[in-house]
């Protein structure tokens, strides 16, 4: 099943207590970002990764703390899940209607997404519900994601469980 690692905002800003926007814990994550971009690398899994990219007085930024400026240290991407992936630079929380990524996505004609990252309930939902209704198989890596809100969290994983998506762990996937 041709399949596509889908990589959500592994930004500095969001992974690390530096961070502009660190969401607690992130940074327990990182082993499995690191597991999972190796393991795509060794057996040719393409990786999409999104990049939150804002300019200096972007509209979010009355809602949320300024974060991933492009071009600051905290808007780069976690070194460990950078190599010869497809970037797609977005700046809004419900990045999926974008036709960009719809034709970037239907170019690799994927049956199968493994979708892992940040923020939980706010871009990673965006992303997992968005590929669900492309009609393919969706799994969700739940170690190597990360919530603001953890009943949040478990509020978009029953409703993406409900919907046909597939809860798994790194473990799981590095197995197969
Ligand atoms: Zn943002």
């Amino acid at each position: 099943m041709k399949t596509v690692f889908f990589d959500v905002d592994t930004q500095l800003d969001f992974l690390f207590p530096a961070g502009a926007l660190y969401v607690p814990g992130a940074e327990l994550i990182a082993p499995a970002l690191a597991a999972l971009t190796r393991f795509a690398r060794e057996h040719s899994i393409p990786i999409v990764s999104t990049l939150d990219t804002h300019r200096e007085d972007d509209p979010e930024f009355r809602q949320w703390k300024p974060h991933c400026v492009r071009g600051t240290q905290g808007w780069q991407k976690y070194a460990p899940t950078l190599g010869g992936q497809t970037l797609f630079e977005k700046n809004r929380i419900d990045f999926f209607e974008d036709e960009k990524l719809a034709r970037l996505l239907d170019a690799f004609e994927a049956k199968r997404f493994v979708v892992y990252g940040l923020v939980t309930e706010y871009c990673v939902r965006s992303a997992i519900f968005g590929l669900l209704k492309r009609g393919a198989r969706v799994e969700l890596v739940t170690d190597a994601i990360k919530s603001l809100d953890r009943t949040k969290e478990r509020e978009v994983l029953a409703k993406f469980a409900a919907a046909g998506g597939k809860l798994v762990e790194t473990s799981n996937l590095l197995t197969a």
